[in-house]
């Protein structure tokens, strides 16, 4: 179909505002970038630098109404009046992805789901880079997709999407796509409805054909149940931790299997990042990247050699016996579930902070096997003291990072590991997960 693209206006001015518009002005295009807060004084300098007319601290509707094309960025809801009103006006909405991609010449491997995103998508880009293809990280990671395109356009993009980029995508095609797994997150934004996020996540198959290749969780009932409710002619490449597969990979017998074209076999003490769900990051990113034909050779090296991510299931320090790790990044449920699933040792685990609408009792077995205190960090700490109190032999509230850190590590004692994976946002008491996470670190480096 096509967009109009004689007038784009841009909501939003963070980064994937300023690459579209950045993009949009390099194509030649006219563009107005309107931002609801006020701008940084840098956002400020770098709009009048690169020639962009923008306002900032409100939205005129008029002059957005001006637009044959609306880019909004993935902060916005699409359900304000002022999206509405755009809608209803009959101009498209699209998020900056799509609005970049007819632009760009390379190809594309895209990351959804609701947790491992990061991780899965800097593994295969660690491993493309690895093998020499000329590619570049983008979309939730780093730069802005629009900005890579009209500054650096490469022949393979690695993308990291999350629902709220898919919800604004339409002709969109991902040449090759991992869906990592489905579990509730971000329920606030589609009305507390499941199926409503689901949905959103499977757009990224929209417009996917026989040329194309989508890489998923076999185990995830989530997953399977909604890809039995559609018909896609990509082609499917799932993997399994726990059963084998015949085109895509799995693990057995503690190998990690990669059945595309030939065999790719390695064993999963090898890999780089332990536990289960780092399993599933490899074979995604080793599927990944036998699709693309990178050597078996290469592709264990770099599911060996591959460096950690900060926050997720970072290592720390040991202090007098007290392993620490920081999982800062794990901002619901499943992500510490998978956290406290890989702990070997007695754990002190650190929970809390601004609640997504969690189901704490998914944990309790864990809690009842793994964890021998929980040091709440947060400042609503009600809902985890009533689930877990029945298992947990010990429950402590604090209200920083430094506090937590002296409480878990005095509970801990020598052979424990002290795990901060919240399972919930950082809002409460700190600036964003990473603040929270350096924040730890600071305060066991203080101990
Ligand atoms: P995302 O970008 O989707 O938020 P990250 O790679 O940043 O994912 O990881 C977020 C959190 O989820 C971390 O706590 C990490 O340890 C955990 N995690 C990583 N991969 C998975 C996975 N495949 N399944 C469940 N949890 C995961």
């Amino acid at each position: 179909m096509g967009y109009n693209y004689h007038h784009i206006v841009v909501l939003g001015a963070a980064e994937s505002g300023q690459g579209a518009a950045v993009l949009a002005k390099s194509k030649g295009f006219s563009v107005f970038v309107s931002e609801s807060k006020g701008l940084s004084r840098e956002t400020r300098e770098f709009l009048i630098e690169e020639g962009i007319s923008f306002e900032e601290n409100g939205h005129t509707l008029e002059k957005i109404l001006e637009a044959t094309l609306v880019v909004k960025s993935p902060g916005i809801p699409g359900d304000i009046p002022l999206v509405q009103s755009i809608l209803s006006s009959g101009i498209p909405v699209v998020s900056e992805i799509e609005f970049a991609r007819p632009f760009s010449k390379g190809k594309t491997v895209c990351i959804t789901g609701s947790n491992g995103k990061t991780t899965t998508a800097l593994w295969i880009f660690h491993i493309l880079k690895k093998a020499g293809l000329n590619v570049a990280l983008a979309g939730n990671i780093g730069a802005s997709y629009a900005k890579e395109v009209a500054q650096n356009d490469a022949d393979w993009f690695v993308l990291e999407l999350s629902s709220f980029q898919l919800d604004d995508m339409y002709e969109f095609k991902a040449d090759i796509a991992v869906l990592t797994n489905i579990s509730p997150d971000h329920l606030d934004r589609y009305n507390y409805q499941m199926d409503r996020y689901i949905n959103a996540k499977l757009r990224i198959l929209q417009n996917m054909d026989e040329s194309c290749f989508f890489i998923y969780n076999a185990d995830d009932i989530a997953v399977v149940e909604a890809l039995s409710r559609i018909s896609s002619s990509a082609v499917f490449a799932p993997f399994s931790i726990t059963k084998a597969i015949d085109f895509g990979g799995y693990i057995q017998h503690e190998n990690l299997i990669i059945n595309i074209k030939t065999t790719t076999t390695m064993s999963i003490h090898e890999l780089a990042l332990k536990g289960k769900h780092n399993a599933q990051n490899a074979l995604a990113a080793g599927i990944a990247a036998r699709l693309l034909e990178i050597r078996p050779e290469l592709v264990r090296e770099s599911l060996t050699d591959f460096e950690n991510v900060e926050h997720r299931l970072e290592f720390v320090a040991k202090v007098h016996g007290v392993e620490f790790i920081n999982d800062s990044k794990a901002t619901n449920i499943n992500a510490a579930w998978y956290a406290l699933e890989s702990m070997e040792r007695p754990t002190v685990w650190i929970v809390g902070g601004v609640d997504k609408g969690n189901d704490y009792s998914e944990l309790i077995e864990l809690v009842k096997s793994k964890v021998k205190a929980i040091v709440c960090l947060g400042l609503e700490n009600q809902k985890i003291i009533e689930v877990f109190t029945p298992v947990a032999e010990c429950i402590v509230e604090t209200r920083s990072a430094g506090e937590a850190v002296k409480a878990a590590f005095k509970l801990a004692g020598a052979g424990s590991t002290v795990l901060l994976s919240p399972a919930c946002a950082s809002f409460d008491l700190f600036k964003n997960y990473e603040d929270r996470g350096i924040q730890f670190k600071k305060a066991v480096r203080n101990l």
